[in-house]
C-alpha cells in the first residue's frame, strides 16, 4: 500500500495514471494496426510474384513450350533473396523432372510423344504437410510463417497453379490444382520494420509520459500545492502568535477564497487579541495596585500570580511565595486546607495572626463554566488596624468620657452578669456607692468646669485603684458605683475606705472635696437581683451622709 504525504504527488497519482493509462493504450494499438498493416503488405507483394510467374508459365505452356519449363522452375531460384523456389505437384513431388505426368498425358492422347526423362520422382515437400493439406482442400494460398534455426523469420509461400480451360486439353478438368509455387522468403526486413515501430511507440510513450507528468506536477505545483504550503505557513504563524501574515487573495477560485477566509479569520483574530490585552491590562493594573493581597494558582496548585499587596502583607518576595507553594502561604498547609475545605469554609473569612498583624484571609477553588477546578485563590487583607479600630470603638461605647470610668450602660450588663454569677456559682461580690459631698454647693462656688476636673480626678483614683479586678462605673451626675466581683463585704468596706481617703487627699485646682461611701455585698446582704443589692449601698450612702459625709457606711444586712 502507497501513501502520498503530498497532495501534489496524490494528484499526479490520480490524474497521472489516467493519460498514463490513455497514452499507452492508443500507442500500443497504433503499433499492432502498423505490425498488422506490414504483414499485410508483405503478403500482397509475396502474392504478386507468384501471380505473375503463375502468368509465365502458363504462357509457355499453352504455347506448346512445355519442353523448357523444367529450365523456366531452375532460372526461379536465380531471383535474389528468394530461397528454395520450386514448381510443385499437388502431392509434394517436384514438377518438370520425372515422366509422371508425360505418361497421364499419353494416355489421354496417344499421339502424345515425348523424350523420357531418366531422373526418379524427388519428394519435395511432405504429401501429408499441413500447409500443403490447406492448399488442397481450400485451393487458397497460404503463408506459412516458420523459424530458421538462427532466429530469423522465415514464410514459405504455397501459391495454387489451377487447372485453367487451356490445360484440360492435356490434363483432363478432374484436378481442380494442377500444382502449386512453393518458395521461402527472409522476413527480416519486414520484422526489423516491426521492431522499430514498436521501438518508436515506446519512445513516444516516454516522451508522453515524461511530458504529462512534468505538465501536471508543474500545473499542481502552481493552481494548488503553492498555495497550501503558503497557506500552512501562515496557519503555523497564527499559532505561534504571529497575526502579520497575509495570504494572497487576488485569484477568483477556491484558493483565493482560502485566501480571503483566512486574512479575514485573522484580522479578527488580531483584533480579539488586542482586545484582549487590553482588557488583560486593566485587570493587571487593578490587581497590582489592589490594597488586598492576591494569590492565584493554575489547576496544579501552582502558583501563577501574587500582587504587590500580597509580597508587603506576607513579608515575602514573590518568587518566595510561589516556591512555598499555595498550601504554604502561612506556612501552615493543614489551615489553608481547612480554608479550602468545602464552600461554607471559602465562603467566610478565616482570621490569621502573622508576623505581629492580624489578617482575614478568604481561600476559593475557581472553576470554569463546566464546573472543573482551574485553580485556586487567596485574598489576604491586613486588617490589623481595622481591629484596633474596632477595639477602640467598643471602649468608648462603655466609656464615660469626663471621667474615663465605665459608663451605666456597662454597669447594668455587669451588675446582670455578677448577680447571675453569684446565682449559678455561688461567688461573692460587692458594690460601693460614691456620692461627691456639697457637690452641688462645689459647683456654685468654683464653677461647672472645676467640677468637671473633680470628677475626672476622681475617676482616675478609681481606676488607679480598683484596676484590674474591680469594675468602676459613672452611675450618674457626680455618683459612681464600683462592682467588685469575688469580693466580700469586708473586702469591700476596706477599698471604699482606701478610695475615700485617697480622695480627701486629692488637690484639684488648689481645691479639695470629700465623699461618701455605701457598701453592700454578696452573700453578707440579702437581695432578690442586682438592683436590690444597689439600693442597699444607695441606703448605706444615705446614712453615710447623715453621719456627717466622708466616711464609709455598710449596708444593713437585709
Ligand atoms: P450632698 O452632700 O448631700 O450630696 O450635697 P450635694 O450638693 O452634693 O447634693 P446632690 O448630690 O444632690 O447634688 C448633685 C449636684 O452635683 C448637682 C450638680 O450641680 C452636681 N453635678 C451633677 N453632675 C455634675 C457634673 O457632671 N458636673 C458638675 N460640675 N457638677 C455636677
Ligand atoms: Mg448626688
Ligand atoms: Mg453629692
Amino acid at each position: 500500500m502507497m501513501h502520498f504525504h503530498h497532495i501534489g504527488h496524490r494528484l499526479l497519482a490520480s490524474v497521472g495514471s489516467v493519460v498514463i493509462l490513455g497514452i499507452v493504450i492508443i500507442t500500443v494499438t497504433y503499433a499492432m494496426r502498423q505490425e498488422k498493416a506490414s504483414l499485410h503488405q508483405n503478403e500482397a507483394a509475396l502474392a504478386l510474384v507468384a501471380d505473375s510467374v503463375t502468368e509465365g508459365l502458363a504462357a509457355l505452356m499453352e504455347g506448346g513450350h512445355s519442353k523448357v519449363a523444367p529450365d523456366f522452375a531452375e532460372r526461379l531460384n536465380k531471383v535474389p533473396n528468394i530461397l528454395d523456389y520450386r514448381i510443385i505437384r499437388v502431392d509434394g513431388t517436384q514438377a518438370f523432372i520425372d515422366n509422371r505426368t508425360f505418361e497421364q498425358v499419353r494416355q489421354r492422347n496417344e499421339s502424345f510423344e515425348f523424350i523420357p526423362r531418366s531422373a526418379e520422382p524427388v519428394q519435395v515437400v511432405a504429401a501429408a504437410d499441413p500447409n500443403l493439406e490447406r492448399l488442397r482442400s481450400t485451393g487458397q494460398r497460404v503463408f506459412h510463417y516458420h523459424m530458421k534455426p538462427g532466429g530469423e523469420r522465415l514464410v514459405t509461400v504455397f501459391s495454387p497453379i489451377r487447372n485453367e480451360e487451356a490445360c484440360h486439353k492435356c490434363h483432363g478438368r478432374d484436378a481442380p490444382l494442377r500444382g502449386a509455387l512453393s518458395f521461402t522468403v527472409s522476413m527480416k526486413e519486414v520484422d526489423d520494420n516491426v521492431v522499430r515501430t514498436w521501438q518508436f511507440s515506446l519512445l513516444v510513450i516516454a516522451a508522453a509520459l515524461l511530458g504529462s507528468v512534468s505538465l501536471i506536477y508543474w500545473f499542481a505545483q502552481r493552481t494548488v500545492v503553492t498555495h497550501l504550503r503558503s497557506f500552512l505557513g501562515a496557519m503555523e504563524a497564527v499559532t505561534a502568535g504571529d497575526n502579520s501574515l497575509r495570504l494572497a487573495a487576488t485569484r477568483r477560485d477556491e484558493i483565493g477564497d482560502m485566501g480571503r477566509a483566512f486574512n479575514h479569520m485573522n484580522e479578527n483574530l488580531l483584533e480579539t487579541w488586542q482586545r484582549l490585552g487590553e482588557e488583560r491590562n486593566k485587570l493587571n493594573t487593578v490587581i497590582h495596585s489592589a490594597s488586598t493581597g492576591i494569590v492565584v494558582t493554575d489547576a496544579a496548585q501552582r502558583i501563577v500570580l501574587v500582587n504587590r499587596a500580597a509580597e508587603l502583607i506576607l513579608e515575602r518576595s514573590a518568587s518566595e511565595i510561589t516556591d512555598r507553594g499555595f498550601l504554604g502561604l502561612f506556612d501552615d498547609a493543614d489551615w489553608m486546607q481547612a480554608r479550602l475545605g468545602n464552600a461554607a469554609a471559602q465562603s467566610a473569612a478565616g482570621l490569621r495572626d502573622w508576623k505581629g498583624k492580624t489578617l482575614s484571609v478568604q481561600a476559593s477553588t475557581i472553576r470554569n463554566s463546566e464546573g472543573g477546578v482551574i485553580g485556586s485563590a487567596a485574598l489576604i487583607r491586613d486588617i490589623t488596624e481595622e481591629k484596633r479600630m474596632e477595639a477602640k470603638l467598643e471602649q468608648q461605647a462603655i466609656t464615660d468620657t469626663l471621667t474615663g470610668i465605665f459608663n451605666r450602660r456597662h454597669f447594668n450588663e455587669v451588675l446582670t452578669t455578677e448577680y447571675k454569677r453569684w446565682r449559678r456559682y455561688g461567688q461573692p461580690f460587692s458594690v460601693m456607692m460614691i456620692d461627691v459631698d456639697h457637690f452641688k454647693k462645689f459647683n456654685d462656688t468654683h464653677g461647672h468646669d472645676c467640677g468637671d476636673h473633680v470628677l475626672a480626678a476622681i475617676g482616675r483614683v478609681l481606676l488607679e485603684i480598683s484596676a484590674p479586678a474591680q469594675i468602676p462605673c459613672r452611675y450618674g451626675g457626680e455618683e459612681m458605683i464600683v462592682v467588685m466581683p469575688g469580693v466580700v463585704e469586708d473586702g469591700g468596706m476596706e477599698l471604699a475606705e482606701t478610695v475615700r481617703s485617697r480622695i480627701s487627699q486629692l488637690v484639684i485646682d488648689g481645691l479639695q472635696v470629700t465623699v461618701s461611701i455605701g457598701v453592700a455585698g454578696l452573700p453578707g446582704h440579702a437581695a432578690d437581683d442586682g438592683d436590690a443589692l444597689v439600693k442597699l449601698a444607695d441606703d448605706a450612702l444615705y446614712t453615710a451622709k447623715e453621719g456627717g459625709r466622708n466616711q464609709v457606711c455598710r449596708a444593713a444586712p437585709g
